[in-house]
């Protein structure tokens, strides 16, 4: 026998305004854009990228570099920064609190040179439901919900939703219904990646 224990309503409603208070006393604002993914395109929910995916028998690399000039070593598309659907993120910006801890800091070395990487924890409400390769910006100065000084970029990791309803379940369908909370590890984009392009008023 399988046992689905059903959840009230009001108990996800309490839950969620509690983890938000929380966060607003707590945790500082960040600003969150969401990436496109596989299903969102298998949904019809978007589009492959026109500007890397216009050919099919060049590889991404090549799409990429011919797109723009044929500049070498040019690696990534500047129309979806590289993730192949139109405009790599959805076109909602997000301005949320977020309770950020460190977790760890090291220096990583590249061809370019040192790059100072940090590993940070950090805990979200139930908007916007987080996925992995998200994008999270840190500010040191607000002005109203614009990023008046940028502190840093981060990329969320996979995402720990905080859920009251228990037992089996298919899968992840209806999961912005239930989802309380939500926890990930935010790690620094490098200085020379695309998502350092990505706009973000
Ligand atoms: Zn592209």
């Amino acid at each position: 026998m399988r046992v689905y224990k059903d959840t009230e309503p009001w108990a996800i409603d309490n839950q969620r305004s509690f983890v938000k208070d929380a966060l607003h006393i707590a945790g500082e604002k960040v600003l969150v854009r969401q990436r496109w993914h596989l299903d969102d395109y298998l949904q019809d929910k978007v589009e492959r990228c026109p500007t890397c995916h216009a050919g099919q028998t060049q590889s991404i690399q090549e799409r990429v570099s011919s797109a723009y000039g044929g500049q070498a070593g040019y690696s990534f598309c500047e129309d979806c920064y590289g993730i192949g659907y139109e405009g790599g993120f959805k076109p909602e910006v997000y301005i949320v609190y977020a309770d950020i801890a460190y977790a760890a800091e090291t220096w990583e070395r590249d061809e370019t040179g040192e790059e100072f990487v940090q590993q940070l924890r950090a805990t979200f409400s139930y908007v916007p439901l987080l996925r992995q390769g998200d994008l999270i910006v840190r500010a040191f100065e607000w002005n109203g919900d614009k990023i008046e000084k940028e502190e840093g970029r981060f990329t969320t990791g996979e995402v720990e939703y905080q859920k009251l309803r228990t037992g089996p379940r298919q899968n992840n369908a209806g999961l912005k219904d239930m989802v309380i909370g939500q926890s990930t590890q935010l790690t620094t984009v490098p200085h020379d990646h695309a998502f350092q392009k990505i706009e973000i008023e």
